[in-house]
């Protein structure tokens, strides 16, 4: 698992400094859906400090043992009715996918007097595979995030396809996104809706992410094996 990390760092920081990025700027989330909680902590004891699950029972478990200090993240489709369960002990939900699922996150934030940061899926690749929302659809659903305040938008997520390269989709998001950013600094964005981190890239393609301009990665499988 070391040796995995190493070799991830390096290629993060040779991904960075080709696209003349700081690696400083880059989190990486490790993907511990597959692995038990032995090696979960271990990653974590490596300096990792990011975690993300795609599963909220799975989340639950694994929190409710683990260290504090770990900051989890939701990567996964979330259902309505467990945003409760995992609402006051998140770093990030990456898969905003549905004003629905907007609604209850506020409503459970609103109970519990919390504001909860958030990534909207988006879509760019068309597959209907693949949950988020299509990027015609994105500025329609931010404007109703202004009745949604303790919703914070921290940035946006996608997934590139298994088949086929990455490094188009990865473009297309983070054209997207910048465009979003320049919206929030002209002030046109709800105030809630702060665009600051672009979650892509996977074990099969992070340096495509990277060079792109992710600021998050999330990897499973090049940390853990297969
Ligand atoms: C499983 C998963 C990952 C990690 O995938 P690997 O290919 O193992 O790196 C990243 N993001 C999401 C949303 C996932 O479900």
């Amino acid at each position: 698992m070391l040796d995995n990390l190493n070799t991830i760092k390096k290629n993060i920081k040779n991904a960075a400094k080709e696209a003349g990025r700081n690696a400083e700027d880059i989190v990486l989330v490790a993907v511990t859906k597959t692995v038990d909680i032995n090696k979960a902590e271990e990653i974590y004891k490596l300096g990792v400090c990011d975690l993300g699950e795609n599963r909220v029972q799975e989340l639950v478990r694994k929190r409710d043992i683990m260290p504090d200090g770990i900051k989890w993240h939701m990567i996964g489709r979330l259902q309505k009715n467990k945003v409760k369960y995992i609402i006051d002990s998140i770093e990030l939900i990456h898969s905003l996918d549905s004003l629905g699922l907007a609604a209850e996150i506020e409503k459970q934030c609103v109970k519990k007097d919390i504001k909860v940061n958030v990534l909207i899926q988006i879509n760019v690749s068309g597959e209907d595979t693949k949950t988020g929302f299509y990027p015609d659809e994105i500025d329609g659903f931010i404007s109703e995030m202004s009745k949604l305040p303790h919703v914070m938008v921290k940035g946006l997520m996608t997934m590139a396809p298994y088949e086929g390269d990455a490094g188009p989709i990865f473009k297309k998001a983070a054209k997207i996104f910048k465009q979003l950013q320049k919206k929030a600094e002209d002030g046109s964005l709800p105030d809630n809706v702060i665009m600051e981190e672009l979650s892509m890239g996977m074990s099969g393609d992070y340096t495509a992410a990277i060079l792109e301009g992710a600021t998050m990665i999330r990897l499973g499988g090049a940390i853990f094996g297969r």
